[in-house]
């Protein structure tokens, strides 16, 4: 929650810590996925049908009216009202003919500024957070006082990381294992896009760059916690480049636009009629923003006939 993050308000930091304070802070039991499964499990016992894996190519439009969907796959899906949370500059330059955007929704859309990126590690370990007093806290530490230098990426060695204590409710699962999240920030650019060339492919390069990253963030960890890299079972390294490979949002934007971002999105999009938009490139981040969003959108289509 107290995360340095680039630009965010000073206003906008103090409701997260009122909100804490007032207990309106949750952690979902079992981990953050149990939170998407809660909704796929509600959205299911309504009758809705979720295909995972089938990725949207593209919307048709006849005569400014949405008429449904084409998947990579080649399958039509007729809808004459579709609700995008995808990345917004993927739904209107690449769903649609962006010729059908109007010049001064282009504009925004290519100038307001993206969020940040990051470098994640989800660590598995037999060190028990209990024994360092950071049972079920969240650290935030930089070497620097120096603000900008603490939001500088690429450099884990004097930027800030965040070290987290998610916890893995697996069944039957190891009492002596316990999970640790570090994140650090990192570019999507960082080093020829991690090396992964213009196709972005995942190449051996790639993978030794993003151990070498993931070697520079433990390294600055273990300086709060002693012999980290003595105790870790196993680990996850996701870049900016795998934030965009599973949301496809641009240059691997952690959560839609920056803070700093002023502009006001429709959701009921005034040139296209039957498309509606929800997420976090619509409104303010975070499951709950999103979760209020989708339910606005559901209202609107339903208010829309
Ligand atoms: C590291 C990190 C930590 C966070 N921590 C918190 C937290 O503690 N609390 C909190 O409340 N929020 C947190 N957030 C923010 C929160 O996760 C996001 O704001 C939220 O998930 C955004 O939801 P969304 O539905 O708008 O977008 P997404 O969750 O990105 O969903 C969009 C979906 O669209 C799919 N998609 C994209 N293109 C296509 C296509 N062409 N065809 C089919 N599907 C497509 C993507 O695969 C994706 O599943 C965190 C985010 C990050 C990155």
């Amino acid at each position: 929650m107290l995360a340095p993050i680039k630009n965010f308000s000073a206003v906008g930091m103090l409701l997260y810590i009122a909100f804490a304070l007032r207990g309106r802070a949750y952690l979902p039991e079992g981990g953050a996925l149990k939170a998407s499964e809660a909704f796929a499990e509600a959205a299911s016992r309504n009758g809705v049908e979720i295909r995972y894996g089938e990725k949207v190519r593209s919307i048709q439009v006849e005569q400014g009216q949405v008429r449904g969907v084409v998947l990579e796959n080649g399958t039509n899906v007729h809808a004459n009202k579709i609700i995008s949370a995808a990345d917004i500059r993927q739904t209107f330059y690449k769903f649609i003919d962006p010729s059908l955007v109007p010049s001064d929704f282009r504009k925004k859309l290519e100038t307001t500024p993206l969020s940040d990126t990051f470098v994640i590690l989800s660590l598995v370990t037999t060190i028990d957070p209990a024994a360092y007093t950071f049972d079920k806290m969240d650290i935030f530490t930089t070497d620097t006082a120096n603000i900008n230098e603490a939001l500088t990426p690429d450099h884990p060695e004097r930027s800030f990381i965040s070290i987290q204590f998610p916890e893995f409710h697996v069944e039957a699962g190891d009492p002596q294992l316990f999970g640790i999240q570090l994140v650090a920030p990192a570019s999507f650019e960082y080093q020829g896009y991690w090396a992964t060339g213009p196709e972005q492919a995942r190449t051996e390069e790639y993978r030794k760059l993003k151990e070498d990253f993931a070697g520079r963030v433990i390294a600055r960890a273990e300086k709060l916690i002693p012999g980290l890299s003595r105790h870790i079972v196993s680990m996850d390294i996701a870049t900016p480049m795998t934030m965009h490979r599973y949301t496809l949002n641009d240059l691997g934007a952690a959560v839609g636009w920056s803070y700093r971002s002023t502009q006001q999105w429709k959701q009921k999009v005034p040139f296209l009629r039957g498309l509606y938009l929800a997420g976090h490139w619509v409104g303010p981040s975070g499951i709950y923003n999103v979760a209020v969003s989708g339910k606005n959108a559901a209202e609107l289509v339903l208010r829309n006939g």
